[in-house]
């Protein structure tokens, strides 16, 4: 379909897409396909006044009809799977297959948030005075403001959304400038939810458009309880800083620099798919993309082999293509941190494997790039840092102690994972002595979480949790209950206080 088809079928009309300031462009041509009007601070300021006074409204909507909003949300993205899909594709520059997975894990976690809806459970706990009961309950915390990044437009908009929602929080998107015909086409999905739904307060979902500045607005807000910030570490410490000033509640997914260990009795094959989805999938811009391949001795030099042919055979070019595997990076400055990270590597004695631009005849304003293979003798410092393009460092192990202190040897702590048959392996390192990320898999890539279990890393990655397991506490308030329901006053720990 054509750029305007796609658009269209977003249901982006003429008004959205043109007369602002805010130019976007497809990845896949460079073409300009909008210019969007920013909100200017009052304008977000007025958003956020309307946020707060739908929070008075929906903190007291019982939490199961809460969830029938979310459930009609993901009816509605249901419905435009497919052309929000192929939007999250023409914006982002991602292959259709991973559009459509994005809004399959809207759908999942709006699945699983309605489920949720009637299971936001406390506690009862045994009280040491008689007569006495003891509770723990959970109530909405207020409004969450949600900032996203351009590489997943619009799945950790729902990850948060689709829980703030039911936990009785407004929700204010501020998307990535990169991508905002994503969050504006998902605006209008809700739009229609919220019809169907029939009495939600105004202002219970809202977008608002722009670039850094319009990020902190939301931030410094003290009417924005709760700020979900999806993004890069130098984002997360200027947001964590400003929440941390006003006491507010932030929930950071920051950058990832995940590793892969592949142990001797690895099944290769297995492993081979698995590094070659995680470390080329979103052309290397995912947050849990695969950067650092750590591979036993023994098998290096055949590992090495068989990946690099594996990637001379990838198809890459347009991402709205049939079979396509690999698209092109978001844009010029990423294709220059790609050539700069490579040189680097380079001049630090790695040998490079593939890395040049390609296509550039049929695509003169877009960055298509043959993914990178670069083999280290050690981790060196641009090893250490996220590079947002397909670049795999590969070094070698004797041990697996020496292959974790090496994975766990850097900045950040999303997600790592290991190929290995040998149960003592692979029980140790998801042990306390192994991987020291928030996500640690065992014969399955880094890349590619399903919504069920808490998602996020530790140290730069900024400790947040989102989507499945208890995340939802993220968006609540905990409240601690003492009721006396005897005919005395007895105080804790026997303190006696007589008047
Ligand atoms: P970015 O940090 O440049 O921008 C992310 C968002 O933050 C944008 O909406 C931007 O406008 C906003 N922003 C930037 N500075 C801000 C500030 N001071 N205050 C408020 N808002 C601000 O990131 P990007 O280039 O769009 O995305 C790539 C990065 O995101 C990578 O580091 C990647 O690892 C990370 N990421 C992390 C996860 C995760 O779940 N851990 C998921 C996706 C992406």
């Amino acid at each position: 379909m054509e750029h305007t088809g796609i658009l269209k079928a977003a249901g982006l009309l003429r008004g959205d897409l043109t007369g602002g300031s805010l130019g976007v462009f497809s990845p896949i041509d460079g073409a300009e396909i909008a210019r969007v009007t920013p909100h200017g601070q009052s304008e977000i300021e007025h958003k956020i006044g309307l946020a707060k006074q739908a929070f008075e409204i929906w903190r007291s909507v019982p939490a199961p009809r809460r969830g029938e909003l979310v459930r009609l949300l993901g009816e509605e993205l249901r419905a435009q799977k497919q052309n929000l899909g192929a939007l999250v594709s023409l914006e982002s520059g991602k292959i259709l297959q991973e559009g459509l997975g994005e809004v399959q894990e809207m759908i999942d976690i709006c699945d699983l948030a309605v489920g949720l809806s009637r299971q936001l459970f406390g506690l009862t706990i045994a009280s040491e005075r008689p007569g006495h009961a003891m509770r723990e309950v959970w109530h909405p915390l207020g409004v969450c403001g949600i900032i996203t990044a351009f590489n997943f437009p619009v799945a950790p908009w729902c990850w948060n959304g689709a829980l703030a929602l039911v936990c009785g929080c407004p929700v204010i998107w501020k998307p990535s400038e990169k991508t905002p015909l994503c969050a504006l086409a998902v605006q209008k999905i809700c739009d229609r939810a919220l019809a169907r739904f029939g009495d939600a307060p105004a202002g219970l979902i809202q977008t608002v458009v722009g670039e850094r500045d319009a990020g902190e607005t939301l931030t410094k807000s003290q009417d924005v309880a709760i700020i979900s910030a999806t993004g890069s570490t130098a984002m997360g410490r200027a947001v964590g800083g400003a929440l941390a000033a006003r006491f507010g509640r932030c929930i950071l997914e920051l950058g990832g620099n995940n590793a892969m260990i592949v142990a001797p009795s690895a099944d290769i094959e297995m492993a081979l798919r698995g590094i070659v989805f995680s470390a080329v999938g979103t052309a290397g811009q995912r947050c849990t993309s695969l950067r650092r391949l750590i591979v036993h001795a023994d098998i290096y030099n055949p590992l090495l082999e068989r990946l690099k042919s594996a990637y001379d055979g990838l198809e890459i070019g347009d991402p709205l293509a049939e079979g396509m595997l690999v698209g092109p990076l978001i844009d010029a400055d990423a294709f220059a941190a790609m050539g700069m990270a490579l040189a680097e590597a380079e001049a630090d004695g790695g040998t490079v494997h593939g890395g040049q631009r390609v296509l550039e005849a049929q695509y003169p304003n877009a960055f298509y790039v043959h993914p990178a293979i670069v083999e280290m003798t050690r981790q060196t410092k641009i090893v250490g840092c996220e590079t947002f393009a397909p670049i795999l460092y590969v070094l070698k192990y004797d041990t697996l102690d020496e292959a974790i202190a090496l994975q766990n040897d850097v900045a950040q702590g999303l997600s790592s994972c290991i190929f290995s048959t040998d149960v003592r392996e692979t029980e140790y390192f998801i042990s306390a002595l192994g991987s020291d990320c928030g996500i640690a898999n065992v014969n399955i890539g880094p890349s590619g979480a399903e919504i069920g279990g808490a998602f996020g890393g530790e140290k730069e990655t900024g400790g947040g949790r989102e989507s499945g397991s208890d995340a939802w506490k993220g968006y609540m308030r905990r409240q601690t209950n003492t009721i006396n329901y005897s005919r005395d006053l007895p105080l804790a720990q026997g303190i006696k206080f007589e008047i």
